[in-house]
């Protein structure tokens, strides 16, 4: 008998994300032409049920406006880096890469276990369509990292002090930064995500205090009532260990508070879908696949949030940076 291995438990989630991106824009919720290239056999990956699609849908959505207004309010046009922590697969990079604020990227930097990085790095290195964005790049740690002019992935424990981290990460104390954490806090103790937080704020141990620093997080909260529960015992049944889940919406934001930002908002993905969502969009996407467990969809939606904060950034007070 072993005791079951829970990071390798915590790294099979990427795998989720991926399926639920590829199935996602299959049907036409997200535009993804990159999602497949990340997966030996996309054709074998089921789509999966509608409220996953409209999860996936609201918060590819909502994250990427927020980067995008984050960039937008960097002031006189300048460069931003982009720290992305347990990014998966994430194929947000080559988005932002291809589309009108390519130029506006100074570095995009994603980091996650070893075992995730070399494998992305495989798919990197094998579809020349991934490795033409990057221009030219190379491969470093035995495969678990790769480097291009703009784009970094790096192997971390992000468990680890954020200084080990800054330490790796060759970021420009200079440049506003951004901090992206999809669906990643929850998975680590509460301490290495506040840890995380404040070490943004403090100036990613560059002595940058005064440098714009923004924070885009989503993640699951509010697990102590009946629904929770059962989201709760279906990760533990596949050996996923959720300490760092947060009681309430409010203990989101409290949280940045306590790292030190000055602007904070949090949304539940249902407040989103709501209130957020242009009317062309939602009936757009309405016509996209026939849901039928609309109940069970709010009960999910409420239990997901995008929250963001920042610190520094211009135009704060007057009109807020979000969606
Ligand atoms: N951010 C991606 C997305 O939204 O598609 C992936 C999300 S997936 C649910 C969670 C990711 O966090 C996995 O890739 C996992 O390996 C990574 N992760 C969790 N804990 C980590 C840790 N302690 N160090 C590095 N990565 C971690």
């Amino acid at each position: 008998f072993s005791p079951p291995d829970t990071d390798s438990a915590t790294r099979s989630t990427d795998q989720d994300a991926l399926h639920a991106r590829l199935s996602a824009s299959r049907l036409g919720y997200i535009p993804d032409p990159w999602a497949a290239l990340f997966l030996s056999r996309p054709q074998g990956v089921q789509n999966r049920p509608g409220l996953i699609n409209v999860g996936t849908w609201l918060r590819t959505r909502s994250v990427d406006l927020l980067v995008e207004e984050f960039i937008a309010r960097v002031e006189g046009g300048g460069k931003v880096q982009v720290l992305s922590v347990g990014a998966g697969s994430d194929t947000r990079f080559w988005r932002l890469a291809t589309g009108p604020l390519k130029d506006r990227l100074a570095k995009y930097i994603e980091v996650d276990f070893p075992e995730i990085t070399s494998s992305k790095a495989r798919s990197i290195w094998k579809h020349a369509r991934l490795k033409v964005v990057l221009g030219a790049c190379k491969l470093d740690a035995g495969g678990t990292a790769l480097h291009s002019e703009v784009y970094h992935l790096l192997p971390f424990d992000l468990r680890q002090p954020p200084a080990a981290l800054g330490a790796l990460l060759n970021l420009d104390a200079a440049l506003p930064t951004l901090l992206l954490a999809e669906c990643v806090l929850p998975y680590m103790p509460p301490e290495a995500g506040g840890a995380l937080l404040h070490w943004a704020t403090a100036g990613l141990g560059l002595g940058g205090e005064r440098v714009p620093v923004g924070v885009v997080l989503y993640e699951m909260f509010g697990l102590g009532d009946a629904f929770g529960g059962v989201m709760r015992e279906n990760l533990a049944a596949r050996g996923v260990s959720i300490p760092g889940t947060l009681p309430s919406l409010h203990a989101l934001q409290e949280r940045f508070e306590a790292a030190g930002y000055t602007q904070s908002s949090a949304l539940t993905l249902q407040d989103i879908r709501t209130h957020y969502v242009p009317r062309s969009e939602t009936e757009r996407v309405a016509t996209l696949e026939l849901i039928d467990e609309y109940e069970e969809l709010d009960l999910v939606l409420r239990h997901y949030a995008v929250a963001w904060a920042s610190k520094g950034l211009a135009g704060e007070g007057e009109g807020e940076w979000g969606l």
